[in-house]
């Protein structure tokens, strides 16, 4: 099962991606993820996606096509696995498509979160990810218990320097324009699903499940 979670930052493809993960043991492959990891292991791909990341700008689509090349070739993504946040552009889903095709695979279902633009910048400026573990919280809906402490492993939990009310707007923006293309593109190819990403955690864990199943 290959499936993409497709829609803008702060809609809840992280946290369903987390949540499906779990439970089908289909690898979420987060390419986000994978560049702060390179970020906090100090790499010179890590330095270089930093200064774009930052400004809430997309890294250019090589680095992060590379990084999901070598990923899908790893074992544990044999049965499955879940793209959240790739692909972010055109050029990136055209590379997504040569590269599964290469592996004798294909894409199953594009999920998009749909949400107003108002309860983003609610969702992301209260955001607050443990640097260790990438649980996620919110200062309102989903605090830690004790504060900046991650419940789950104890590491620190802090804001994300793009969930800074500053670069939200900018990072919303690239989305429209650069993200947004794709809902048409795997609409043609008749692989959309849509769903609504207001919706309460469970039930929107519950309409994945009847997509997926
Ligand atoms: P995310 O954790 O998915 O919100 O991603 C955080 C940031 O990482 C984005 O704002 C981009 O700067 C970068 N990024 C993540 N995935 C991609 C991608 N597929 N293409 C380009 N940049 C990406």
């Amino acid at each position: 099962m290959i499936l993409i979670f497709l829609g803008p930052p702060g809609s809840g493809k992280g946290t369903q991606a987390k949540l499906l993960s779990s439970e089908k043991n289909w690898p979420q492959l987060s390419t986000g993820d994978m560049l702060r990891a390179n970020i906090s292991q100090g790499t010179n791909l890590g330095l270089e996606a930093k200064k774009f990341m930052d400004q809430g700008a997309l890294v250019p689509d090589e680095v992060v096509i590379g990084m999901i090349d070598k990923r899908i070739q790893e074992a544990d993504c044999k049965p499955g696995f879940i793209l959240d946040g790739f692909p972010r552009t055109v050029p990136q889903a055209e590379a997504l498509y040569a590269l599964l095709k290469k592996h004798g695979c294909k894409l199953d279902h594009v999920i998009l979160f749909q949400i107003q633009s108002n309860e983003l910048v609610k969702r992301l400026s209260g955001r607050r990810t443990c640097t260790k573990c990438g649980e996620m919280y919110h200062i309102e809906s989903r605090p830690t218990k004790v504060e900046g402490v991650c419940d789950k492993c104890g590491g620190s939990v802090i804001q994300r320097p793009d969930d800074d009310q500053a670069v939200i707007g900018k990072r919303l923006d690239v989305y429209e324009k650069q993200t947004a293309p794709l809902v048409d593109y795997y609409s043609k190819l008749g692989l959309l699903r849509e769903m609504n990403a207001m919706d309460e955690v469970k039930n929107v864990t519950r309409s994945i499940a009847s997509i997926v199943t």
